[in-house]
Parts: structure tokens; C-alpha cells; sequence
């Protein structure tokens, strides 16, 4: 299987983890392969902007990702430890070499340079092959209503450790902006556009909310969405939870509906082949645990060659 080589224009829409994992195995098997990535994670923490599903992404093609799904291997957290010193709320964790990462996009981005060349640029530093490109250059921080506080996504998620209840998502800015250069022309030029086994309401919705990007991916013949949840749960972090709260049915009919008139095929694990769900989609049941590179690899090989 190592010298299978496809020579599809493939294009994923990307959150973090789940994404990372899957554009990892598809780099093993394709040749034309486009990440398009969540930035509504985006904040400005200890005064570097941080856009952590485009890091996730970035370091899991080098193979230099963290082991908790984000930041570097084998990072130091000394500057971390030195700023607690001072008193100051320090639970947003930045690895000493992720900071590295941190302080030349922030620079940039103040130089006046565009997210999409800052990435490319630490991409290409590292050696990745794919492009990987921000849904959108512009600011689109996502906010979360629970019960009747608005908050910042990563307050919900890692000051609050995503426990709240989801009750409202509103993705700030994105009626206004713009597709990144390359986004729609790339989803336009795809052969098959992949939603990958993300968060549908947190890190998918909003790549689909910057106009022009959900009217690409309708036009497309071939939209496959890829199933986070095993037995209804994901595997990591609150996509059950969160679709449950936003009135989504649970299991794999949750993630049709997410995606509901967008989608050609729905890609369920095998051991969920059995759940009924009900869409227009072709479903598809498939070995879905994709955290090693071997697995990624041969679940993108089996993607790819679905009928
Ligand atoms: P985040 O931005 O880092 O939270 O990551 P994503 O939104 O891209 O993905 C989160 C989702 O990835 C969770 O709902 C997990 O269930 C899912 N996920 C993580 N690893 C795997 C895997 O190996 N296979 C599948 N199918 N889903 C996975
Ligand atoms: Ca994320």
C-alpha cells in the first residue's frame, strides 16, 4: 500500500485533531491535497494571536505534533512556569518552541501580512507538503452562549475546560468576510471535497459560514463528510454534547443533519454500520480510528477508493 498514489484533487475542511489526523493520512495518498482550516478558535492570548486548528494541522503534517492535540513534542513550558510568576492566569499553555510559532505570526500579522502567506510560510518552513489555508483571513472569533453569558470560544474551551452547555454559536464576522485566496478556487477545482471527522458545530460550521465557501462545496459533485462520533460520542472534547445542546439528533443521524443537503456520502465507523439514519447520502461504514499514521493512511486509501 505504501506506493498507492492518487492523483485526485482532493480538499479537506479541517478543524483540529480530527482534521489534522485525517489530512495526515491523505498527504500518504495523495498527490493534490488542500487543507482548508477553522480559524473561528482564533484569540489574541498574552498578546500573540493564537490560531491553534492551523498549528494542529501544520505540526501533525511535519509530524512534530503535541501529544494532547496540540502544540509541539517534547515541548519545554518555562516561559509559561515565568509568567505564572508574575501572577497572571497562565491555563492557556504555549510550549516554549510553540511560542516560536506564536511570536512570528503575531509579528507578521502586525507587519500586515495576510494569515494565509504567514501560514504557508510556517508550512513551508516545515516541510509540509499540502496546502494548508485558513478558511479566511479575517477575523471570525466564534462566541458560545450558555444560558445567558456570551463568551470567548477559548474561554469555553480551555479556561472552562468545555464542560458549559452549548445553548448558542455565533460566528462573529463571517457574514462580512471573505474566503482566503485560493479557498473557493480550490474547492471549485476538487474532485472530492472531505469534510473531515471534526467538531460539526465548532470547528465545520464555521469554515461554512464565510460566504462563498458553502456555495463552493454545494456546487461540487462529490462532498464526503467523515463521522467524529463512535457509538454517538467523540472520541475527545464536547462534539456530542455540543450537537446534542444545539437540537441535533445524537449519533451519526446528528452528523447527517449537521451537513444535511451538503453531503453526497456520510462515512460512519464499522461499528456504528448498524445505526439507522435517515439522508440523502450514501453511507458508508469504514475503520474510522484514524489516531495513528498506518490507520490514517489506509482509512484515506479506502476513502478514496469508495464507489
Ligand atoms: P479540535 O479543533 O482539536 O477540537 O478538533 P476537531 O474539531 O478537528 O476534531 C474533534 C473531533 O475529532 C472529536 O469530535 C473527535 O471525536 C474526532 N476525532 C479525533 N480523533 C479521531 C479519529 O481517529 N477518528 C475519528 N473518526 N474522529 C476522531
Ligand atoms: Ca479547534
Amino acid at each position: 500500500m505504501s506506493d498507492y498514489r492518487n492523483d485526485l484533487a482532493v480538499v479537506v475542511l479541517s478543524g483540529g485533531v480530527g482534521g489534522a489526523r485525517l489530512a495526515r493520512g491523505l498527504d500518504a495518498v495523495c498527490t493534490d491535497l488542500t487543507v482548508v482550516v477553522n480559524v473561528g478558535d482564533d484569540d489574541v492570548i498574552y498578546g500573540l494571536f493564537v490560531s491553534p486548528d492551523l498549528d494542529t494541522v501544520v505540526y501533525t503534517l511535519a509530524g512534530i505534533e503535541g501529544s494532547h492535540g496540540w502544540g509541539l513534542a517534547d515541548d519545554s513550558f518555562d516561559v509559561m512556569g515565568h509568567l505564572g510568576g508574575f501572577g497572571l492566569d497562565n491555563q492557556f499553555q504555549i510550549g516554549d518552541r510553540d511560542l516560536a510559532t506564536n511570536l512570528f505570526r503575531t509579528a507578521r500579522l502586525r507587519e500586515g501580512a495576510a494569515l494565509s502567506s504567514i501560514t504557508a510560510a510556517v508550512a513551508s518552513s516545515m516541510s509540509v507538503g499540502p496546502r494548508v489555508l485558513p478558511a479566511t483571513d479575517h477575523r471570525v472569533p466564534t462566541r458560545v452562549r450558555s444560558g445567558t453569558t456570551w463568551m470567548p470560544f477559548q474561554e469555553y474551551f480551555v479556561l472552562r475546560g468545555g464542560t458549559d452547555v452549548v445553548d448558542e454559536l455565533r460566528y462573529e464576522g463571517a457574514d462580512q468576510a471573505e474566503a482566503a485566496p485560493g479557498v473557493v478556487e480550490a474547492i471549485d477545482r476538487a474532485d472530492i471535497v472531505v469534510i473531515a471527522p471534526s467538531n460539526p458545530p465548532l470547528s465545520v460550521w464555521p469554515i461554512l459560514a464565510i460566504p462563498g465557501i458553502r456555495e463552493a462545496v454545494q456546487r461540487s459533485s462529490r462532498v464526503m463528510a467523515v463521522s467524529p462520533l463512535f457509538a454517538g460520542r467523540a472520541l475527545k472534547g464536547p462534539a456530542d454534547r455540543v450537537m446534542a445542546s444545539l437540537g441535533l439528533p445524537a449519533g451519526n443521524q446528528g452528523v447527517a443533519d449537521a451537513y444535511q443537503g451538503l453531503v453526497t456520502d456520510l462515512v460512519v465507523d464499522v461499528g456504528d454500520a448498524d445505526e439507522p439514519v435517515e439522508t440523502e447520502a450514501a453511507i458508508h461504514p469504514l475503520d474510522t480510528r484514524i489516531a495513528d499514521r498506518m490507520a490514517a493512511s489506509r482509512f484515506a486509501r479506502a476513502l478514496l477508493e469508495l464507489p
